[in-house]
């Protein structure tokens, strides 16, 4: 029995690539999504596809629910209950720019409530209700030591979550104050569910991705081709959801025991203070 990986907004960019580098290393992936089954289909092949290339053999599933939803949070993690009876990571990745990038003496509650919704309560209470069944899980666990029948339980259990923020959280964009905001409240969830968890065994960490190649960012390719060619980053390239991807990687091998409510930086030195 492999491990599993639930990763919101698994459909496309940021998402696809966290699904692609876990199930290389052999995880099975619930791949969350909002609207857009054919791209959820694709991920879900690809994923097959890499695993095969170096030998794993995984199950791949998506599940289509929106994460600003009550219900819908409820529905994913009882689809991956269903599906998996097992949840080692929770990916927060789903997300949404700013609608209509107004300024901020434009923008509207409307556009503020939607982007709030979406890119902060939906990782907060999905958080929530993942870490209440990881706690249930740990405790049903065979303690250390026990010998099992169990495959499930011959798998050590060390559960993680992982909430992809933004170099958004502290750069500002005065077109984008309600991203800017949703991510800056992003660090403290991620300290907050750290605290909280530590003593449950279940590690919180906060990837922080700088300018990522996807379809958020697609409509500002050009003012990024152009920034990242006059040195706004130590890194000159565009990141790419394989390097976020990487980065949870790290996370889900459990190379990172130690630490608990870190920042990951994914942006090519971009938060770097430089003179
Ligand atoms: P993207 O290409 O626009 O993909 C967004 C993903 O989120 C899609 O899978 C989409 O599903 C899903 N999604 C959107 N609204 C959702 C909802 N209400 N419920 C469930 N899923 C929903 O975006 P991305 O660039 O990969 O960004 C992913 C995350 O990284 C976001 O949180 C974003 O803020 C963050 N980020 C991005 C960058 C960047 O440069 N791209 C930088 C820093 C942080 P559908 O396919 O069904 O629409």
């Amino acid at each position: 029995m492999n491990r599993v990986a639930l990763i919101t907004g698994g459909s496309r960019g940021i998402g696809r690539g966290i699904a692609l580098e876990l199930s290389k290393i052999g995880m099975d992936v619930v791949i969350n999504y909002a609207s857009n089954e054919a791209a959820a289909q694709e991920t879900a092949a690809s994923c097959m596809a890499a695993a095969a290339t170096v030998g794993n053999q995984i199950r791949v599933e998506i599940c289509k629910g929106d994460i600003s939803s009550a219900n819908h949070r409820i529905g994913l993690v009882e689809f991956t209950r269903k599906e998996f009876d097992r949840l080692d990571l929770l990916v927060n990745n789903a997300g949404i720019t700013s609608i209509g990038r107004a300024d901020v003496l434009d923008a509207t509650e409307e556009n503020f409530d939607r982007l709030m919704a979406i890119n902060l309560k939906g990782p907060y209470f999905l958080t929530q209700q993942a870490a209440k069944w990881m706690i249930d899980q740990t405790a049903k666990k065979a303690p250390s030591g026990t010998s099992s029948k169990s495959s499930r339980e011959a798998l050590p259990y060390r559960p993680k979550i992982v909430t992809i923020s933004s170099v958004s959280a502290y750069a500002v964009s005065t077109n984008r104050g309600d991203y800017c905001m949703a991510k800056a409240a992003l660090g403290m969830l991620t300290k907050i569910y750290a605290t909280r968890l530590a003593e449950c065994g279940i590690n919180v960490y906060e990837i922080c991705p700088g300018v990522i190649a996807s379809d958020m960012t697609a409509p500002v390719k050009e003012k990024y081709d152009r920034l990242i060619a006059e040195g706004m980053t130590p890194i000159a390239r565009w990141g790419t959801p394989e390097d976020v991807g990487k980065a949870v990687v790290a996370i889900a091998q459990d190379f990172l025991p130690f630490s608990t409510g870190e920042v990951i930086n994914v942006d090519g030195g971009f938060h770097l203070r430089r003179l």
